[in-house]
């Protein structure tokens, strides 16, 4: 009987333990994909963290952007075109405008490269359009008319370039496999608001006291890796 009872003390110490280990993996540095059975639940929700990360920085990508006035000078190859560029004439702001300036001049014309995404559609020599690009840190050299050599910045539409693509599931087990990692920030709840009761909705509306957070919350950056 004595034995029993301790092997019985043993079993529950162990199971104690590996639910604390259990518990603080959750939130650990690292989270490991690996021993995750595909059809587990928190495949998708990994997936969906990940994209959710991808997508906020697409946007952030785009708000640091420039808006430019972009004039198709040449097809260069794919979707890729010779271009001039240059800031848009804008009405100006408050300050400008009591002062009697009310039109901010376009700024001056500067050529470059522009990789459009790859399911554009063609432009013909000429076409204009009004967009945010980014410089993506390279540069393309061409001969220009006169016979001489230019070197012009390549640059994209401001958040659209392969790393603000979501990913599908597949395309996601296997860059992990590939040692990708991805760097994402859950909100822990550490206690629950006492209007909602981590609800985060009253009435169909976001909660006033915790703004729909659901209570004190901690951010926590994780690396997903396989
Ligand atoms: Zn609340």
């Amino acid at each position: 009987m004595i034995a029993t009872g301790n092997r019985l003390i043993v079993f529950t110490m162990v199971v104690a333990t590996l639910a604390a280990f259990t518990a603080r993996l959750a939130f650990a540095e690292d989270y490991a994909m690996s021993g995750i059975p595909l059809d587990d639940p928190r495949w998708q929700n990994t997936l969906d963290r990940v994209n959710g990360m991808i997508a906020a920085k697409a946007k952030a990508a785009e708000e640091a952007g420039e808006e430019k006035t972009v004039e198709i000078m040449q097809h260069i190859e794919g979707t890729s075109y010779l271009a001039r560029a240059r800031t848009p004439q804008r009405t100006a702001g408050s300050v400008a405008r009591a002062l009697g300036n009310p039109i901010v001049p376009p700024g001056e014309w500067e050529t470059i490269r522009i990789d459009l995404p790859e399911e554009s559609k063609p432009l013909a020599d000429g076409e204009k359009f009004l967009k945010m690009i980014e410089e993506i840190g390279k540069t393309f050299q061409y001969t220009n008319t006169l016979g001489a050599k230019a070197t012009v910045k390549v640059c994209r539409l401001a958040g659209t370039g392969d790393e603000y693509a979501p990913l599908s599931m597949e395309g996601f087990v296997s860059r992990l496999k590939a040692g990708e990692t991805w760097a994402v920030t859950v909100t822990q709840v550490t206690k629950a608001c006492n209007f909602c009761r981590g609800a985060k909705i009253v009435n169909g509306a976001t909660c006033r006291q915790c703004k729909g957070v659901g209570g004190e919350a901690i951010q926590r950056a994780i690396t997903i890796r396989w």
